[in-house]
C-alpha cells in the first residue's frame, strides 16, 4: 500500500502534535518555534516549506546551508536559516552572514573565531545561540558536557557577537521517547540553574515529549520533509 503523503498534510500533522502536546503541558503553542530542518532535500522543498509559511529552517552543514540560502535567495525566499550541526571553524566565515541562529556552539575557539569574523555580520546585530550539551554523555556526539557548560557559558555571555538564548541537545537515539524524557528533563534544569530560558530540543521521534518538558525550539526533519535524500 502507498500513499502520497504530501508536504502539506505532514506539516499540519506536526502542527498539531505540537498543539496537543502544549494543551497536555499547558502550554501557550506561540512559546514553541517550529524549525523545519530541510538538509539533504532539494531547493523544491525550502520553496513549498516557505509558501507554507515555514520560515525558520534548519541545516547541520555550512555547504548545505550556503546552497540552501543561495537558491532560495535565487527564489526570491528569505527564511530564517538555523544552523543546527557542529560547525567547524573554518566554515565560519561562511555560514556567519546567513545565519538566523547558531544551535551548535561548543567551544570556546568557535566563540572566539565568530568575534574574528564578526564584521562579516556586524549590521544583523550579535547572533543568537544555543549552547550545545551532551546531556547524555554520548561519545559520538558533539556538545559540552553538563559540568563544562560554565565555562562556555561565561565565554559567550561576554563575548560582543553572541546572543545566549539557552541550551540545545540531541537526545540519544533509542525507537522510545519516553526514554529520552529525562535527558530532556535534564537540560531544562540546566537551563534553569544558569537562569536560561531558550531550550532548543525535540527532533521527529521525540518532540511531543520534548514540547512537554519545556522545549521552546523543536527541530523537525522527516516529519516534515519526508525520507532524507541521498
Ligand atoms: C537532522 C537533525 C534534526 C532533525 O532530525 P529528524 O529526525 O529528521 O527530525 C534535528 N536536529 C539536528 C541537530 C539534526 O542534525
Amino acid at each position: 500500500m502507498t500513499t502520497t503523503t504530501t508536504f502539506a498534510t505532514r506539516l499540519a500533522e506536526v502542527r498539531a502534535r505540537i498543539a496537543r502536546a502544549c494543551e497536555l503541558a499547558g502550554r501557550d503553542p506561540a512559546t514553541v518555534t517550529l524549525v523545519g530542518v530541510s538538509k539533504t532535500q532539494p531547493p523544491e522543498a525550502v520553496r513549498e516549506a516557505v509558501a507554507s509559511g515555514l520560515l525558520d529552517l534548519g541545516e547541520n552543514r555550512a555547504q548545505d546551508v550556503v546552497e540552501q540560502a543561495e537558491a532560495a535567495s535565487a527564489a526570491g525566499l528569505a527564511p530564517r536559516w538555523h544552523f543546527i550541526g557542529h560547525l567547524q571553524r573554518n566554515k565560519v566565515r561562511d555560514v556567519l552572514p546567513l545565519t538566523y541562529a547558531l544551535h551548535s556552539l561548543d567551544s570556546v575557539r568557535l566563540i572566539e573565531e565568530i568575534e574574528q569574523r564578526w564584521e562579516a555580520r556586524r549590521d544583523a546585530g550579535p547572533l543568537p545561540c544555543y549552547l550545545e550539551v551532551n546531556v547524555a554523555g554520548e561519545e559520538q556526539k558533539s556538545g559540552v558536557a553538563p559540568s563544562e557548560v560554565p565555562a562556555l557559558l561565561a565565554a559567550a555571555t561576554k563575548s560582543p557577537a553572541l546572543l545566549v538564548q539557552g541550551l540545545m541537545t540531541v537526545a540519544p537515539h533509542t525507537g522510545d521517547a519516553e526514554q529520552v524524557r529525562p535527558v530532556f528533563r535534564a537540560l531544562r534544569e540546566l537551563a534553569e540553574a544558569h537562569g536560561l530560558t531558550g531550550l532548543s530540543m525535540g527532533m521527529t521521534e521525540d518532540y511531543p515529549v520534548a514540547i512537554e518538558e519545556g522545549a521552546t525550539v523543536v527541530r523537525v526533519g522527516r516529519a516534515i520533509f519526508g525520507e532524507r535524500r541521498g
